[in-house]
């Protein structure tokens, strides 16, 4: 009997969950005949709001943008330098970049997420760095509130990218709630995905809200009246009215799905040639990683995953630091960030994942034995 595959996500039945709603959303987008920033987007912003947390919420187009906005609205820009993580999806330096900074990077802890003792170091190394963006890696939540006091005494923002973090809190704050704000990705695999691309800024401050408004619509602050020059970055009437309609109403279970089986996966994998987690990390579990002692090793799991069916991904193989795009900078290096981009790999982890495909990932990533 060959088995199912272990899909590492499954849209497909999250299409077949939200077909009647998602229709339904779209015939009342048809109907009201606008299309681009309206009512939609305007009741979806306030609802996404209220679930995370947030006083203002600035739907966009992308969770790219949404760094880039965010950055822009508190003023950051032309010869400022930024701090982030080199551990993360490009997109989080190509934002720092994009608007108009330039980036640089601290290594991060064991747990994936800047280290933020190196933070302190170099910033009291660079008063250029004027900004810091955490990354809440895997959905796992940065230490908001110590970072939070460095930034400040070093006269310095903090910028969450919280694309794989909806809905996350650090210590009971909302993620974006203290700081300048978070930006958020709708891209279809996030916790919160959209069918197409969109994010949001979240945010408790009006006045970089107002400012993220008057970004993504051109700079526009009154019609036809342009303040600054900013971008095309509005969301669509469709994936707002499918996001309130269809999607997010699911997300809260959605989430105790994934923390269910992120439960499952750290109680019950116990093989000695893997790490994981630390069970206590607060996360929104958008990812469930495990780390293999030698790098090399790395591709043999995910090869022998693979040949059980089991579906698998690697975040990141290449630190941003690396990309050929910023190649010729001095960034330094970054060792504990290079290590884990050489041994992590993604396990399957998604709301649609059954007990018994839960049972098989546990089954078989146990029974791996390093060649
Ligand atoms: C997905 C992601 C982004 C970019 O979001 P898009 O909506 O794809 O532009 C940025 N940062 C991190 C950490 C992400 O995972």
């Amino acid at each position: 009997m060959t088995q199912q595959p272990v899909q590492a996500n499954d849209l497909r039945a999250l299409w077949s969950e939200i077909e009647d709603d998602a229709l339904e959303a779209v015939r009342r987008v048809g109907r009201s005949g606008w299309f681009v920033l309206g009512s939609e987007v305007a009741t979806f912003e306030q609802e996404l709001g209220r679930l995370h947390g947030v006083e203002h919420v600035v739907g966009c187009a992308s969770g790219l943008d949404a760094i880039e906005i965010a950055l822009r609205a508190a003023g950051i820009g032309a010869g400022d330098r930024v701090i982030t993580t080199p551990l993360t999806a490009f997109a989080t330096a190509l934002a720092i970049e994009r608007a108009g900074a330039e980036v640089c990077f601290a290594d991060v802890d064991s747990s994936g997420l800047i280290d933020l003792g190196q933070v302190e170091s170099a910033l009291e190394r660079d008063p250029a760095i004027r900004a810091v963006v955490p990354v809440h890696l895997y959905g796992q939540s940065v230490d908001i509130a110590r970072l939070g006091g460095i930034a400040e005494r070093h006269d310095c923002l903090v910028i969450e990218d919280a694309a794989q973090a909806v809905c996350g809190d650090a210590d009971g704050a909302p993620l974006g709630s203290t700081t300048v704000g978070a930006a958020t990705s709708f891209y279809p695999t996030k916790n919160l995905g959209a069918l197409g691309d969109g994010g949001a800024l979240l945010t408790n401050d009006a006045q970089i809200a107002e400012a993220a408004r008057q970004l993504r619509d051109y700079g526009q602050s009154a019609k036809y009246e342009h303040s600054t020059l900013g971008l095309n970055s509005r969301l669509d009437e469709l994936h707002a009215a499918i996001l309130r309609s269809a999607l997010l109403p699911r997300l809260p279970r959605a989430l105790t799905r994934r923390s269910q089986i992120a439960q499952r996966y750290l109680q019950e994998i116990d093989n000695p040639a893997l790490r994981m987690l630390d069970p206590a990390t607060r996360s929104t579990w958008h990812l469930f990683p495990i780390f293999t002692g030698d790098p090399a090793l790395r591709d043999d799991l995910q090869a022998s995953l693979g040949e059980s069916g089991i579906g698998t991904a690697v975040h990141y193989p290449i630190l941003a630091s690396d990309q050929q795009a910023l190649a010729g900078r001095q960034f330094g290096s970054f060792p504990v960030a290079a290590g884990l981009a050489g041994s992590e790999l993604s396990l399957p982890i998604h709301p649609y994942l059954s007990d018994p495909k839960v049972d098989r990932v546990i089954a078989t990533v146990n029974e791996w034995k390093p060649a």
